[in-house]
């Protein structure tokens, strides 16, 4: 039994990162069965998912979309809110009751929460009859811990606490056949002191360029239309490799591999460089949409998140971002109600927000995360005061959402076609700069770059006629 250890996951050294390969030997140990995958929070879950399904479906698994009825249960999960945890605990309830049912259930637990020294003492006191759980680090190791499951009828507890390796070669089930993430760097080292990511995700690690830019090349083979590469801190790509390139050279290498769109998240604005800005422009390839998370306005609470920028520094590059990229549209994340902001603070963050004018922002009322410095912090708000802030902050931002979106009203845009929308009988894709629209069109686009004329915008979404194919 491995079990977490926040000192380990949060001790950094200069070694240079392994990289292995995956390598399985373990066949057929699923033939018959089901799996079904829950899986909560970012894109990076979203992308562990895929590579999930691949190597449950290499041992024999099949996909089952009712996890009612599914033989085994895998949630991937998030540690960035509470909400997320809750959410995870949630069905952890509604399992115990049908593994009471169907004792052969198989149930296991993996992604950020499993790095969670709480959480795991949770479930070996109280979730007992969870049959596996294993960490972000090892998720290459599940067929051997499944294997384990099924042979000796144990309960596997497998969390590495430690800054982590590279493994390359781990099979990926995707779930579009248009648009793929690549990963490109692992972990943090940045340590906001609200963020529980590098204890989860371990430290910064880039993968190689070479490696990086074969996954696209066979994309780019395979009719892919569109990458997203993929990091917390995506700018800070090859400052751990010391082999004399960054996230420029890398956007210049993906670039040259002709995959019609190419984008990237999350960037920290403390390491995003002119280097970068000049690199997008350069090439029609790399879209410009940029997620650029602030946070605060308040340069006192910017400080206590430990952001390493302040509102002044941050509004120098946006406005930079805004002035050589052509039509970039910015997108952001702001937490409200931090320990220590009183209003002042807060006017600061609506007086950013007033400035930049978001074309998206995703919002959130702060959420104490174990073991990280701002659990510390004294936390004098009530939570009613934060909800009221949150509301009033997510009044001025949707009132901008819709005010950039009327802008495109009348202009033709570049849309990846990306199927059929769910509530109207037509086709939804994305355009260049990041924005839904809806439109009429037959589904023999679907996969394409067409050219579609806005007609009218929404503040979440635009629609449109079809212009071109
Ligand atoms: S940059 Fe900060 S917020 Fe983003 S993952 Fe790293 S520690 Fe968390």
């Amino acid at each position: 039994m491995n079990l977490p250890d926040y000192i380990e996951a949060s001790r950094r050294t200069k070694l240079k990162k392994d990289i292995e390969y995956y390598n399985n030997d373990i066949k057929n140990i699923g033939l018959g069965k089901t799996y079904h995958i829950k899986t909560y929070g970012c894109q990076m879950n979203e992308h562990d998912t895929e590579n999930l399904k691949a190597m449950l479906e290499e041992l024999g698994f099949t996909y089952n979309d009712n996890y009612l009825t599914s033989d085994l249960v895998l949630l991937n999960t998030c540690s960035i809110r509470e909400n997320a945890h809750n959410k995870a605990f949630g069905m952890l309830g509604r399992l115990k009751h049908l593994k009471e049912e169907n004792p052969n259930l198989i149930v296991g637990l993996c992604g950020c929460m499993a790095q969670e020294e709480g959480v795991v003492s949770e479930i070996l006191n109280k979730y007992k009859w969870v049959n596996f759980v294993f960490g972000t680090h090892n998720i290459h190791r599940l067929p051997y811990i499944i294997n384990e499951v099924l042979n000796n009828n144990t309960n596997e507890i497998e969390v590495f606490s430690k800054e982590g390796n590279i493994i390359e070669g781990i099979p990926v089930k995707r779930d579009s056949k248009y648009k793929a993430y690549v990963n490109i760097i692992y972990g943090c080292d940045k340590f906001c002191t609200y963020c529980i990511v590098p204890f989860t995700r371990g430290g910064q690690r880039s993968r190689l360029k070479e490696d990086i830019v074969k996954e696209v090349e066979q994309l780019v083979k395979d009719g892919y239309m569109e990458v997203t590469l993929l990091g917390q801190n995506v700018n800070a790509y090859g400052k751990d490799l010391n082999l004399g390139y960054g996230m420029e050279k890398l956007l210049e290498e993906v670039s040259k591999t002709n995959i019609p769109r190419i984008r990237f998240v999350t960037s920290h604005p403390w390491d995003f460089t002119d280097g970068m800005i000049d690199c997008i422009t350069r090439h029609e390839n790399i879209m410009p949409a940029i997620h650029l998370p602030v946070q605060s306005g308040s340069n006192k609470i910017l400080k206590m998140m430990g952001r390493k920028y302040t509102k002044e520094e941050y509004l120098t590059l946006f406005n930079k971002m805004k002035e050589r990229i052509p039509r970039v549209s910015i997108s952001t994340d702001i937490i409200v109600g931090f320990p220590g902001e009183d209003r002042e603070d807060f006017n600061e963050t609506i007086d950013l927000v007033n400035k930049c004018k978001f074309d998206n922002a995703f919002t959130f009322i702060y959420s104490k995360r174990e073991h990280t410095p701002a659990t510390k912090l004294k936390d004098n708000t009530p939570l009613e005061e934060k909800e009221r802030r949150l509301n009033q902050l997510n009044e001025i931002v949707n009132k901008y959402f819709l005010e950039n979106n009327k802008k495109l009203v009348g202009t033709l845009v570049p849309v990846l076609v990306e199927g059929i929308s769910d509530k109207k009988n037509e086709l939804y894709g994305y355009t260049d700069t990041n924005k839904l629209i809806n439109f009429k069109g037959n589904d023999d686009i679907i996969g394409k770059i067409v050219t579609v004329k806005v007609t009218s915008a929404k503040t979440w979404s635009l629609d449109g006629e079809l212009y071109d194919k």
